[in-house]
This record gives C-alpha cells, sequence and structure tokens, in this order.
C-alpha cells in the first residue's frame, strides 16, 4: 500500500486555475493522500477531484478537509498545523503580482515551512517535480528537523 501524507494546498486567487488544472493533472497521485487546503482552494480542489473521480469509478472517496479561507486564519491554520508536524508537504502558489490583504500570514506560513523543512512547491513546476518524486512513497525517508533545544534553552535574563 502507498504511503498515505498530509498534503496542503493553497492557492491565491490569480493562481486558483493554475492549481486547479495542476489538480486535474495529478489527480490519481492526490486522492490517495489527505488533503488540507484553505477555504476557497479547498472548493476548487474538491470540485476538481469529484469531476475528475467521476469519470473514473475505482476511486470513490478521497479526504480533504477545508480550512478557513486564507485571509480569514486559514494560513495561520495551516502554519498551526506544520508546528505540530501535521503537514508533510505544502504546495502553495502564491501570486508573485498582487499584494495580498494578508501578507504577514503568507510571509508566516512560508516561514514556519521552511523552519520545519516541510518540502514546498511555490509553483507548478516544483509542484511536478515534489509530486513525482520517489521519495513520496519512501517509508523511509523523514525530512530532518533542525534541532531547536539550545535556542529553547537559552539564558533570557
Ligand atoms: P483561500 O485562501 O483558499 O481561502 O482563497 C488562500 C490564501 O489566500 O491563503
Amino acid at each position: 500500500m502507498e504511503k498515505r501524507l498530509t498534503v496542503a494546498l493553497v492557492a491565491h486567487d490569480a493562481m486558483k486555475r493554475d492549481l486547479a488544472e495542476w489538480v486535474e493533472w495529478n489527480w490519481e497521485k492526490l486522492i490517495s493522500h489527505r488533503l488540507i487546503c484553505t477555504g476557497t482552494t479547498g472548493r476548487i480542489v474538491a470540485e476538481t477531484l469529484m469531476e475528475r473521480r467521476g469519470k473514473d469509478s475505482a476511486h470513490t472517496r478521497f479526504d480533504i478537509t477545508m480550512l478557513k479561507s486564507g485571509p480569514l486564519g486559514g494560513d495561520q491554520q495551516l502554519g498551526a498545523m506544520i508546528a505540530n508536524n501535521d503537514i508533510d508537504i505544502l504546495i502553495f502558489f502564491w501570486d508573485p503580482m498582487s499584494a495580498q490583504p494578508h501578507d504577514v500570514d503568507v510571509k508566516a506560513l512560508l516561514r514556519l515551512a521552511t523552519l520545519y523543512n516541510v518540502p514546498t512547491a511555490i509553483n507548478r513546476s516544483s509542484a511536478d517535480f515534489i509530486i513525482s518524486s520517489t521519495l513520496i512513497t519512501n517509508e523511509e525517508y523523514k525530512p530532518v528537523i533542525k534541532d531547536y533545544s539550545s535556542y529553547i534553552e537559552r539564558a533570557v535574563k
């Protein structure tokens, strides 16, 4: 049986079509994993998967959780999941051409993904590389998490 991962998917509005196309292209790989999305992205991912799955009766279910919409706290919910080591992969198509009202949340999400060494795709090509990596299904592979104990135990007075 294939290793089941928790894959987070987020796309800014201008990038949602890109993500929908990417999901459509990779639906068979994604459908066996647990999917966590920010609210609006989740709706689009679910619609895309339902459409694709309908054409293939072998796949009847998929597991998707929709958090709050990104600007309403969804990015922060996702960040909290990363801090709890609950996310294996982050696919985050952020918009490089528009300012976001929740820019600080976007930055925080990317910061935590970096801090916790979560494999992160920020565009379609990097998402293609991650989803097609043999490491995805390798039971042995665990991303290294840095030891922050000296930071936690630092003298602060
Ligand atoms: P959305 O949020 O999926 O609810 O649109 C995405 C984001 O802006 O972080």
